[in-house]
């Protein structure tokens, strides 16, 4: 059975007890379903399946098994190769999966499979809590986590991850099980780093952290001043306060408030921070580095909550725009990569285009590379080169200063790429993201999904 007609009505016929929502091609809903957050990726699956619950979710997963039917997941639905979706096939659709729990005296938080990452930090941030997440409110947490998950608390506790207790998860043959260190201690280890290649996590348990106010925002620059700006920055930031994260960037600031008209889309370089801790100690953390520097355009850190800053860039990204992805691992930034960041950096081709140098350190590197499936403990930024416009007619300029950027500062990576960041870039591109974690993900992968019914993913190959 592979024609799309058939699948969605045999789907009908044979999931009687299915409490979600069926879309097939001929719904009204299905244009708007079908949608994911990069409107580079125009997919047609035959069937989508916005489950209610885990069995809805254990159904599906049967129902593709025995049908042999191609299966993606969705999350959030912003990943940038479009591997929340699929062409022809069945598409798992978490969205309506959005229970958020908190216990503020167990200081966990349990959040359904289909959350986004901004209903999960506004909802712990009323109690005062938060747990690491990304930079972006509307990215989801399935897809997020799972692949590792990088934000403005990383430096100070550690990758998504690294706070996960437990994952409630549907596998390949449909069983439900509970993913822990006490249960299933294997799969606990790969689900933390190796995606979605091991089955459908219906809910996450995650660690909570007091994180009230922090001090965040943007010091700007010329960005021709790039080349002296990253160069302090390598030195500093390794150097500063765990309390203190700071993603380098080169962007092009938002032509809106709270940013001065005269700055608005000029290209810039410059470095958003997030403090955990007061005011006084922000500003003495972060002195070193603007003590070494030119006077910046503008400097813009303040007290906020934890949720706003996460949600501070949603008006920048929203959903529907073109993306073209690259990634690195990087261990050093020596002159001629920072050269080549001057360089490239200020031919931003478009102004929501952007570069970024997230900080893997601090607790990252507390966990050992083979603690979890996540390899690159030893690295020092995640690097991600990402073009991005609403015009699809700017499709070739975004992708091809993202592939020279990406091509010209390769070369001093440290090998692979952070999984969430990478398009389709082949098989040998995700063995060097996990290293020697590989073949242990690949065995887990033919013990838990021998046949590969998860593959809609960056893919790990099951092997015996
Ligand atoms: C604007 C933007 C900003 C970003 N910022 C950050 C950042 O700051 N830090 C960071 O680490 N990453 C960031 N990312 C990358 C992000 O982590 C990935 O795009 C991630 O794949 C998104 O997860 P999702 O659930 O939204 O994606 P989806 O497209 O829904 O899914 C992506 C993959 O995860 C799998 N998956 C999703 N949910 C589940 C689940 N519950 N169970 C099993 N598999 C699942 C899917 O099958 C698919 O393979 C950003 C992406 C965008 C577009």
């Amino acid at each position: 059975m592979t024609s799309a007609g058939t699948s969605a009505h045999t789907a009908r016929a044979e999931l009687t007890g299915f409490r979600g929502r069926l879309i097939d091609r001929d719904d009204v809903e299905y244009d708007e379903a079908r949608k994911v957050y990069n409107a580079m990726i125009d997919r047609r699956p035959a069937l989508i399946a916005r489950c209610a619950d885990a069995e809805d979710v254990a159904s599906v997963v049967r129902f593709a098994r025995v049908h042999d039917l191609p299966l993606a997941v969705r999350g959030g639905g912003h990943n940038g190769a479009g591997l929340g979706t699929c062409d022809d096939g069945v598409v798992i659709d978490l969205s309506l999966l959005r229970d958020i729990d908190v216990d503020p005296q167990a200081r966990t938080v349990r959040v359904g499979g289909g959350c986004t990452w901004g209903e999960v930090d506004l909802a712990t941030g009323e109690h005062g809590l938060a747990t690491p997440s990304g930079i972006i409110a509307t990215t989801g947490v399935g897809g997020l986590t799972l692949g590792g998950g990088l934000g403005h608390l990383t430096r100070k506790f550690g990758l998504a991850i690294d706070n996960l207790l437990e994952a409630d998860m549907v596998l390949a043959n449909g069983d439900r099980v509970r993913a822990s260190a006490d249960e299933h201690p294997d799969l606990y280890w790969a689900i933390r780093g190796g995606g979605g290649n091991f089955g459908v996590v219906t809910s996450f348990l995650f660690r909570l952290h007091e994180v009230g106010t922090v001090i965040a925002g943007p010091t700007l620059w010329p960005v021709e001043q790039t080349a002296e700006v990253l160069s302090v920055y390598r030195e500093f930031l390794p150097n500063a306060p765990r309390e203190l994260n700071g993603f380098f960037a080169v962007l092009g600031v938002p032509p809106g408030p709270p940013f001065p008209e005269e700055l608005h889309l000029r290209t810039v370089c410059g470095v958003v921070w997030c403090y955990v801790g007061t005011e006084e100690d922000a500003a003495e953390a972060m002195a070193p580095m603007l003590d070494a520097l030119p006077e910046p355009l503008l400097h813009g850190p303040a007290p906020m909550p934890h949720a706003a800053l996460q949600s501070a860039f949603d008006g920048v990204y929203p959903a529907g725009q073109q993306w073209y992805w690259r990634a690195d691992f990087v261990k050093e930034i020596p002159d001629e990569a920072v050269e080549a960041h001057a360089r490239i950096g200020a031919e931003l081709p478009t102004w929501q285009s952007t570069m970024h140098l997230y900080p893997i350190d601090g607790a990252a590197h507390d966990v050992a590379a083979s603690d979890t499936a996540w390899s690159y403990r030893d690295a020092r930024w995640g690097s991600v080169f990402a073009g991005v416009d609403p015009d699809p007619a700017n499709v070739d300029l975004i992708r091809d200063w993202t592939v020279e950027y990406f091509d010209a500062l390769h070369p001093y990576s440290a090998g692979g790429a952070y999984v969430n960041m990478m398009m389709d870039e082949g098989q040998e591109r995700v063995r060097a993201s996990y290293r020697d974690n590989y073949d242990r993900l690949a065995r887990l992968k033919a013990t838990y999904d021998p046949d590969n019914l998860f593959r809609i993913n960056q893919n790990i190959e099951p092997s015996a």
